[in-house]
């Protein structure tokens, strides 16, 4: 029994051992083989990954001296090139990621009379400041150069600093504006990565990453700075960017035949540069519907502050409210305010386009009794010229506030 019983029992033993024993080689033999394809595919992504970054940084080897040197013939003529005072640059900078080269230079040379330095930065009534900055839009990028300025008097003793890392710890600026100070004011090699140079890189390499995303742009500037030559930043960061302003365009078909890099640029070699660079689409833009009116007697005209946070904060506004008014809504409306039109004229419709908003926008223009004294609502009565010269109008309003300067008079 026992040995029967021990023979099944030993039997069915042997069965079950032999039975584990065969499946758990095979899973083993699975397991190995998955884990060494594994290895071996990790080896080779990581090998075909380093063979890349090595062709990449070959690439970019390759075109340090011809874009310098490039640069150093073909560079446009611009006021902020003429010299390499940090702050000029900076200011120059800050403008050009407002704005097209064109419109900078009178931004530029106004900002500077007014402002020559740091400490005037810093000491600048912010209306005053703001009404610098009328047009150029995207206000608190203004707002946060005053605040670097006062980081310099401060903490730096009114000297604007000379090293990467303490230009990049003031008040709004990021990686492109250090680099680019850095290296165009005081030949630091760090890079100055901005739209043109993503561009140009991203041609150059073949890459068919976004470059929308950060990663993508933080591999951008390690393998730049890994070429940039010490004896010539300035000149090479600022070539790649002129470069992208001038030949490597967007929108349409770079001009491979003017390039100093077509002899190596991996795109140009594989015919792939107009699909180049690889950019996702920006979210769609939301639409505002608003009614702006010119309110005016025969003194002043109504404006009205906003608020200290979010779109155009703390700028003036022509008073404005959502949605599209037809005349007697508008007149609904500034009657509920206090104000009964004497005239009321339509104005044409104007729109306006901010990063993530649309404005759409109508207008009436309204002539009103006594404006102050009627008003119940809080509102500032602008004189004669204050519209000019004191209340700085954000850019969105300019098809209004065109109209409404210079106009309070006897209308
Ligand atoms: S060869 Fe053409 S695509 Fe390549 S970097 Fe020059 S302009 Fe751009």
């Amino acid at each position: 029994m026992n040995g029967h019983g021990g023979g099944v029992s030993s039997g069915s033993g042997d069965v079950e051992e032999k039975h584990v024993s065969t499946g758990s080689k095979a899973a083993e033999e699975k397991h190995v083989s998955s884990e060494s394809k594994a290895v071996e595919e990790k080896y080779m992504s990581t090998e075909s990954k380093a063979a890349e970054e090595g062709r990449d940084h070959d690439v970019l080897l390759a075109a340090v001296w011809p874009v310098t040197e490039w640069y150093r013939e073909n560079k446009r003529d611009l006021p902020w090139r003429k010299q390499t005072d940090a702050y000029h640059i900076w200011v120059s900078e800050i403008m050009l990621q407002q704005t097209r080269v064109e419109a900078v230079k009178s931004y530029y040379a106004r900002f500077l009379e007014a402002l020559p330095n740091v400490k005037a930065l810093a000491e600048v009534d912010e209306d005053r400041l703001l009404k610098l900055w009328e047009g150029l839009g995207y206000y608190n990028r203004v707002r946060n150069m005053q605040k670097a300025a006062r980081q310099v008097m401060d903490v730096h003793h009114g000297e604007f600093p000379r090293t990467y890392e303490e230009i990049r710890a003031l008040a709004g600026i990021g990686n492109y504006t250090a680099g680019a100070v850095a290296s165009f004011a005081f030949g630091i090699p760090k890079p100055a990565v901005d739209g043109n140079v993503l561009r140009v890189v991203s041609r150059l390499l073949c890459s068919d990453e976004d470059i929308m995303k950060a990663g993508v742009r933080q591999r951008f500037e390690r393998e730049i700075e890994a070429v940039i030559p010490s004896e010539a930043a300035s000149d090479f960061n600022q070539g790649l960017i002129e470069l992208g302003a001038l030949v490597c365009v967007p929108n349409g078909a770079p001009k491979c035949g003017e390039c100093p890099l077509g002899g190596t640029c991996l795109a140009r070699e594989k015919g792939c540069q107009e699909k180049l660079p690889v950019k996702k689409k920006a979210k769609e833009r939301r639409i505002e519907k608003r009614t702006v009116f010119i309110f005016r007697d025969g003194h002043a005209v109504a404006i009205k502050k906003r608020p200290e946070k979010g779109l155009l904060a703390g700028l003036y506004e022509l008073p404005n409210i959502s949605g599209h008014l037809d005349g007697e809504e508008a007149i609904a409306y500034s009657k509920s305010i206090g104000l009964t039109p004497v005239r009321v004229k339509v104005l044409g419709a104007a729109k306006h386009v901010f990063s993530h908003v649309e404005w759409h926008m109508i207008g009436y223009e309204m002539l009103v009794d006594e404006l102050e004294k009627n008003c119940s609502d809080r509102m500032i009565f602008a004189e004669d010229g204050e519209l000019e010269g004191k209340y700085p109008i954000p850019t969105a309003f300019s098809a209004y506030a065109d109209l409404a300067k210079g106009n309070g008079r006897g209308r």
